[in-house]
């Protein structure tokens, strides 16, 4: 019964709910009196005029009786102050009696009048702090005694002391604070209809230690520690009592072990309870589920009973458990005697736990205290009849009831347990494998060689022997089943079934699993090596490729894989081969079986190599790998780490004597065989082909080239090849094309191949156009705006050339005179970025870089260091309330408006900008002299601010307020304004000075149990020390002078509309490592910043825990509106659709809270 939140019943509440909704339900049955009987009480309220003797008297009726916590220690003394204690009127406070007819001298007694059998009395554990206006749960000690006499506070007192007497025989109890918990009962079993059992006293470690240490040479002499089942099983096993408490087995494990079984198992077999579970053949559970005991070994009534060292300890430290406790001498056959006493149990969610009477008391104080106490009259005798009789008194049709449902129920567990232990195997048969490669191979090609098996797992390993056996009837000899795994390289062996009486379940079989069916020796003829350090590695063996005697054998070999031309296969010039080997054998091993000499080298590809291949830098298409050394030769592969796929060069010692090997020291370099030496050239008539234009058909040939051939002689080549030299005077270029199929610049062709970064075997493009000289830059550039694809000009100047002869070069290209202009690079996101300052530097100096495209800017330079920022003014709704735009609905509005309240304000971020004009300042320049800059605007001239501290300045980004700008003495470099970057200020009413990490928000608190808020509120919340939800929500309850627990924030996303719920949780959620980084509202997924918006709900006086307002719907509404146009393709879609309004409640939806209505049917 777990409760969060304030507007859930707390439990006295649900007792009433219960209650009215059982008499209601009752209403014409003859049980229509049945809770009145059992629970209605009454109290008489009585003043006593001290004048004439008048009483005047009200009577009260209870089902319950509400007692006080707060100030009184007792039970006892709470009813004395009700029942006992006189209130006095007198001196200011007089009462009117009604016969005097004036105000006189009274005294108010209450008296219970009428006891009702069932006396039900709710502690006031829950207050309200008035001073700090907040509720708070007592935790101070209040006792209650087992059996009370009510006689003291009762109007009649003659009666029998039995009339009087109750035994208390239930007891709620609350653990949680006052805004959420949990709740469990105590219950006593009057009729011990349940299995108790004296729970056991934690016994002291340390004589629990001796006793095992003894027990264990006894008992269980060898350990497998690495084997959960067997260490668990022996710990079970040396308990005297045959089993153990499951809330102690952990600490077992650890005294057995030394590690725990989050450290040690939980990696490989899950929770410990889980565990248990899946194991049930070996485990199961006894008293109540709170022991675990072997199958095997069950407890019996005597080995139950505690041992010896136990014992001493329990009867020492419960005195209170009597004559049952005290247990003969462990020689003596002990007699199992009744246990005296009441019997308890501890109701607990699922969990039914027995505790003793004793434990009561431990409910008396604190955070988990009691709460509501259920005390029957001493009268009230069970019969002897009664007592171990579950059925007594119960009308036969409910015991019928009840064992059908029993029956229903264990039909539909059989049927669950069924389907839920039905694994599917996959069977393969050893006469269909061959091994090879280390691995098993199916003979045929088929992929689906295996049989498909569902077979219940519950069942023994025999019992799924027998099931092949029967299926494969003409299997003859031994069968061997042994867990199989597909790896890249094959079919592996693992463990194989041994033991036919264990179930598939505890041999840790699951669904998918692949089983060999085999003779448990040989596949045809060769043994198998299984287990993990056997299993098989892919290797992909890679030789060279060296001419025509090569070419004959790789027709034989199927699985040669051509790769010629491909640097990605591993180089130009070489095979690959897909080889698997057992990953036990040695490399010197590998080596034999790959039919090689002695003399033959194996590399490794070089790890470092693997980059520098693929970048442009080689050229000529070299690779790098390292010779393994001698002492690698006797090492397996698991243990060089070799992993499936990984490349192993093969070097015969003919190799050496081929240009393709360069060896130097243990390094290989793979350079280009000469069939792999050449280039493609195509040639494109114009460098600004559009889609139409596709190049002309045999406009592609190739041309013979190394990497040190140049490029010049590759363009002269080509330009022959192409007939393209009759062509008078005509220029042409090389250039490269990157994957998105876009011209890159050309290249410069006084370079070699590889130094110009152009790959061998690769597509070079023949352009109308120059290339640049060593010495030279080709530069892209635009004029006025960022470059859009394809209309960027090119030009070639000089590295050495300057800033200023550069922007020259570039203006007289386009023909554009005049001195107004400057160059600007562009930033990473392609947008217009800094400008070049230093207009005499070179581009050189600058890095200009090849390629690289410039923007030819209008306007003068802007001073050096200086920046141009354009000043926004933001006009704070609250002083622009005269052209605000209310669109709250209509009725919410008038409601407001006629309860006198101020207007709301909508969606929050609703200020209006207003440009006024750019200032000019140095990047060494501080906050507050940009501030003093701003005031001399002359748009800002009206502006009244006595200091700088008076005026805010946001950083803007995407036309919003982003980013406070902090410190009034740090400069504006520091604070990383560029050029290009928009501020905007806004009057303050008082100062501020906001520290680098306190965030200013927006909060605005939720109209209770409305859709709207009251008008927002600036507030500082400082993170420097604690970012978390927590410490945001203190801030705010602080700032709202409310009680954090009962506040629901979310954090308003204007774009989309929607909420985003700060989650009271996170703490308890999040156990991570990185807990603290993880819970900063500053990082993902909140990111909070400067004038984020920040809901706020009271949940002691607000239900609606929604945030949407009507307005966020709309705009949630309109946004769909414009998806769905953007969707149709811009056809207008002007209906107002009544669906998906519906659906615009984009919080979660908490289920509507129902009446509680109970059904009895016929009551006999
Ligand atoms: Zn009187």
């Amino acid at each position: 019964m777990h409760r969060k939140g304030t507007n859930q019943h707390d439990v006295q509440e649900l007792n009433r709910i219960l209650f009215s909704a059982l008499e209601n339900s009752l209403v014409g049955t003859s049980g229509s009196t049945f809770i009145h009987r059992l629970y209605h009480g009454t109290i008489v309220n009585s003043i006593v005029c001290k004048e004439c003797g008048n009483v005047s008297q009200r009577q009260e009726d209870f089902l319950d009786l509400t007692v006080c916590v707060c100030g009184v220690s007792s039970l006892e003394e709470a009813l004395w102050n009700m029942f006992v204690e006189e209130e006095l009127f007198e001196g200011n406070n007089l009462y009117r009696c009604a016969q005097c007819d004036r105000l006189v001298n009274a005294a108010k007694s209450a008296k219970l009048q009428k006891l009702p059998p069932f006396m039900t009395m709710s502690l006031l554990r829950f207050s309200f702090d008035f001073a700090k206006f907040e509720r708070y749960k007592e935790t101070g000690r209040y006792s209650f005694p087992l059996t009370i006499n009510l006689r003291p506070f009762c109007e009649q007192t003659d009666g029998e002391d039995s009339d009087y007497t109750y035994d208390l025989f239930s007891v709620i109890i609350h653990k949680g604070g006052c805004y959420g918990g949990h709740y469990h009962v105590y219950i006593r079993d009057i009729d011990e209809l349940g299995q108790w059992e004296p729970p056991e006293e934690d016994v002291k470690p340390k004589t629990q230690k001796k006793v095992k240490e003894v027990e264990k040479e006894v008992y269980e002499p060898k350990l497998q520690e690495d084997d959960p089942l067997s260490v668990l099983t022996a710990i079970i096993a040396q308990e005297p009592s045959k089993s153990v408490l499951l809330d102690q087995l952990g600490q077992k494990l650890m005294n057995e072990i030394g590690s725990s079984w989050s450290k040690k198992f939980r990696k490989h077999y899950g929770p410990i309870g889980k565990f248990l579970q899946s194991h049930n053949d070996v485990f199961m559970l006894v008293s109540n589920g709170t022991r675990v005991a072997l199958k095997a070994n069950p407890p019996s009534p005597v080995t139950e009973l505690p041992g010896p060292a136990e014992q001493t300890i329990n009867s020492s430290t419960t005195p209170d458990s009597g004559d049952s406790e005290q247990h003969p001498g462990p020689n003596q056959k002990p007699e199992p005697e009744p246990v005296q006493g009441s019997h308890w149990f501890d109701l607990n969610d699922s969990a039914v736990t027995s505790i003793r009477e004793s434990d009561i008391e431990k409910q008396f104080q604190g955070k988990e205290s009691a709460y509501m106490l259920f005390y029957r009259k001493t009268q009230l005798h069970r019969p002897q009849e009664a007592l171990n009789n579950p059925p007594y008194k119960v009308p036969s049709h409910l015991i019928q009831m009840a064992q059908d449902e029993n029956i229903k129920l264990h039909q539909m567990r059989e049927k669950f347990e069924a389907t839920n232990n039905t694994v599917e195997l996959h069977l393969h048969l050893a006469p269909s494998y061959r091994l090879e490669n280390g691995a098993l191979q199916p003979l045929s090609k088929e992929p689906n060689g295996s049989i498909p098996l569902s077979f219940d797992r519950r069942k023994t390993v025999g019992d799924l022997r027998l099931a092949i056996y029967q299926m494969q009837e003409l299997w003859e000899g031994d069968m061997a089943l042994t867990v199989a795994k597909s790896l890249p390289a094959g079919l592996h062996l693992y463990n194989t079934l041994r033991d036919d009486s264990v179930s598939l379940y505890s041999a840790g079989i699951y669904t998918n699993t692949d089983l060999f069916v085999w003779n448990g020796r040989e596949v045809c003829g060769a043994s198998v090596l299984i287990g993990a350090e056997w299993e098989p590695v892919l290797l992909t063996v890679v030789r060279p490729y060296l001419g025509e005697d090569v070419e004959q054998h790789v027709e034989d070999e199927a699985e040669y894989e051509e790769s010629k031309g491909g640097f990605e296969n591993g180089g130009p010039g070489l095979k690959k081969e897909a080889r698997g080997f057992a990953g036990g054998v040695t490399l010197s091993e590998v080596k034999e079986a790959l039919g090689e000499p002695k003399e033959s080298l194996l590399c490794q590809e070089h790890k470092g190599g693997k980059g520098r291949e693929q970048g442009a830098g080689e050229g000529g298409g070299a690779s790098g790998w390292r010779v393994f050394p001698p002492d690698d030769m006797q090492r397996t592969l698991k243990e060089l780490s070799l992993k499936d796929g990984d490349a192993l060069l093969v070097l015969e010692p003919q190799s050496f004597d081929s240009s393709v090997f360069t060896r130097n020291g243990d390094l290989v370099t793979v350079t280009t065989p000469s069939d792999s030496r050449w280039l493609q050239v195509e040639f494109r008539s114009h460098v600004k082909g559009g889609e139409g234009e596709k190049e002309e058909e045999g406009k592609r040939i190739k041309v013979l080239a190394t990497g040190s051939t140049l490029l010049t002689e590759v363009k002269q080549r080509a330009i022959e090849e192409l007939m393209l030299q009759e062509l008078p005077g005509a220029q042409y270029c090389l250039r490269q094309v990157d994957c998105t199929g876009k011209l890159l610049p050309p290249v410069c062709e006084e370079l070699s191949v590889r130094d110009a970064g152009v790959r061998l075997m690769t597509t070079l493009t023949l352009c109308p156009g120059k290339g640049p000289k060593a010495s030279q830059l080709f530069l892209q550039f635009t004029v006025g705006t960022a470059p859009s694809a394809g209309m960027e000009m090119d030009i070639i100047v000089e590295k050495t050339c300057t800033v200023k002869e550069c922007l020259q070069a570039m203006l007289d290209a386009v023909g554009i005179d005049g001195t107004c202009w400057h160059l600007r690079r562009l930033d990473w996101c392609e947008e217009v970025g800094e400008p070049l300052m230093e207009e005499d530097a070179s581009l050189s100096e600058l890095k200009i870089s090849n390629g690289e495209t410039l923007v030819v800017t209008e306007g003068h330079l802007p001073p050096k260091g200086f920046l141009k920022i354009p000043v926004w003014l933001y006009r704070d709704p609250k002083n622009v309330e005269a052209d605000f735009n209310h669109t709250i609905s209509g009725p919410a509005e008038e409601a407001l408006m006629e309860d006198g309240q101020c207007p709301l304000v909508s969606g929050g971020n609703t200020a209006e900008l207003k440009s006024v004009g750019l200032v000019e300042i140095s990047d060494e320049a501080m906050l507050e002299d940009l501030k003093a800059q701003v005031l001399t605007l002359p748009a800002l001239q009206d502006m009244c601010v006595p200091t700088t501290g008076f005026m805010r300045v946001w950083q803007m980004e995407g036309r919003r307020p982003a980013r406070i700008l902090r410190g009034p003495q740090v400069t504006l470099k520091k604070l990383k304004l560029s050029n290009g970057t928009d501020i905007c200020v806004q009057q303050l009413l008082k100062e501020e000075d906001l520290g680098p990490k306190e965030v200013l928000l927006n909060v605005k608190m939720g109209v209770p149990g409305e859709r709207f808020y009251y008008p927002p509120e600036e507030l500082v919340w400082n993170a420097s020390h604690d970012s978390s939800p927590r410490s945001l929500r203190s801030c705010l309850a602080a700032h709202f002078g409310l009680s954090p627990d009962s506040l629901l924030l979310a954090k308003h996303q204007p774009d989309k509309h929607m909420w985003e719920e700060i989650s009271n949780w996170t703490q308890q959620v999040s156990k991570k490592k990185k807990k603290k980084k993880a819970e900063s509202l500053l990082g993902a997924p909140f990111h909070l910043k400067d004038g984020d918006t920040i809901g706020v709900k009271n949940l002691l006086i607000d239900n609606n825990r929604k945030f949407t307002t009507v307005e966020d719907e709309q705009g949630q509404q309109r946004l769909r509106e414009q998806a769905e146009q953007r969707r149709k393709g811009g056809q207008a879609a002007g209906s107002n659709d009544a669906g998906s309004q519906k659906k615009a409640g984009q919080t979660k939806s908490r289920k509507p809270e129902v009446a509680l209505s109970i059904n009895v049917g016929v009551f006999r």
